[in-house]
């Protein structure tokens, strides 16, 4: 059996987290060299970037845009700033767009206005002669970044010492995380989900095994065993710097579902009080929240959904009603605006975009399309056959899930 004790290590996507959180709502870009001065760790680019107005930026962006023509698609996820968005040609949460990135065969380039394992996940379902660009490579996701690679290994072999081999373990993993984690899953009998199917991908996997092993957000992973059946005392938290995830051999034989040690930043500030809070305010108030919340912010919501079932839920709503949303604030705005009839606002008063999406400032978009007028590939991301190979074999179960 493996036993190590590790070092916790705090992603630094997770410690920006808060470096634009405020409370006077303005969200709109400055230049890339005065939001540097939040204190953040961004790639490095030509410094001329960092010093254009975003006047300029938005003109040189529009400029190169029309000269490359078809030869590029923008994918814009529904989180990105509304800078970046107006360029977007297709918008939609992670899944939606990777299905569209796979669909556009003239595309030469697909530049993903996301984060790291989107664009990732895009490379893996487009074709060998195209290629993704993510604008700013330190563009990550904290919630991607608690499950490492070799953290993830470590505890699936722990996991066949302790319940024998594959133990009646079928392993599931977010799309929210890294190739090399939908690899393992497609190389050991296991599936992805998406926050819309994870109901869909749960019943598949215990139909195969007695045991699911989640990763790597923990709360969709609760909030989805308890839709199931699966009672708390019938799930454990994996947390990877502690042996056996801090866990007896007993324990986990018992369990029927470990989940991972993550969390999104971004959907665990939300809170009951924030909801109690809307209701005294707006006593015929909806709350809708994303199933990346907490288990008890979820259960004291009126709705819970992906992205897409937020903003439908929204817009088929009749004109009048109230809206307590609990996700990130760039799409509560943007619904807010779009549906002037309806009153839509973020139950969190403290306006925090998620930060690691925000790292896409106009200026490192307008970088990648200026090398791309002039030939050149800035930012490529890759995914190696092998990996790609098992992450689509996960990623095909789930297609032929739902
Ligand atoms: S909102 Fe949460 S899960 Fe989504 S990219 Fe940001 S940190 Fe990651």
């Amino acid at each position: 059996m493996v036993t190590k004790l590790k070092q916790p290590v705090i992603p630094i996507t997770e410690i920006e987290q808060s470096a634009f959180c405020q409370t006077d709502e303005e969200l709109s870009s400055k230049t890339l060299a005065e939001e540097f001065q939040a204190g953040v760790r961004w790639q490095k680019l030509p410094v001329s970037y960092m010093r254009m107005s975003p006047e300029e930026l938005d003109d040189r962006i529009g400029a190169a845009r029309a000269k490359l023509g078809s030869s590029l698609v923008i994918l814009g996820h529904h989180y990105q700033r509304d800078e970046i968005i107006k360029y977007a040609d297709y918008r939609g949460d992670s899944f939606k767009l990777s299905q569209f990135a796979a669909s556009q065969k003239d595309a030469e380039h697909i530049i993903f206005c996301g984060v790291h394992f989107m664009a990732e996940t895009a490379d893996v379902l487009s074709s060998d002669d195209q290629r993704v660009i993510l604008p700013n490579l330190a563009a990550g996701c904290s919630m991607a970044d608690m499950a490492r690679i070799d953290d993830v290994y470590d505890c699936w072999d722990d996991l066949q010492d302790v319940l024998g081999d594959h133990g009646g373990v079928v392993p599931i993993t977010y799309m929210n995380s890294t190739a090399g984690i939908k690899a393992l899953c497609g190389r050991n009998g296991g599936i992805v989900c998406t926050s819309s199917n994870a109901t869909a991908t749960f019943e598949w996997a215990f139909e195969r095994g007695e045991r699911v092993l989640f990763l790597p957000d923990q709360h969709l992973g609760r909030n989805t065993g308890l839709k199931m059946g699966v009672e708390l005392d019938e799930m454990l938290v994996w947390n990877p710097f502690k042996p056996l995830g801090g866990h007896t051999e007993e324990a986990l034989r018992r369990a029927k579902l470990i989940l991972w040690q993550g969390h999104c930043s971004v959907h665990t500030r939300f809170t009951v009080a924030q909801i109690e809070e809307a209701r005294q305010k707006f006593p015929d108030v909806n709350v809708v929240v994303h199933p990346e919340c907490t288990m008890e912010v979820v259960q004291a919501a009126d709705l819970v959904g992906s992205t897409e079932f937020i903003i439908n839920s929204i817009r088929d709503a009749e004109p009048g009603s109230v809206w307590a949303v609990g996700t990130e604030i760039s799409l509560v705005n943007r619904e807010a605006a779009d549906n002037p009839d309806r009153t839509v606002f973020c139950l969190d008063p403290v306006v925090c975009p998620c930060s690691t999406m925000y790292r896409i400032h106009p200026a490192y978009l307008s970088w990648v399309l200026d090398g791309l007028v002039e030939g050149v590939v800035v930012n490529p991301i890759t995914v190696d056959d092998e990996t790609a190979g098992f992450a689509r074999v996960a990623l095909d179960r789930m297609l032929a899930v739902v």
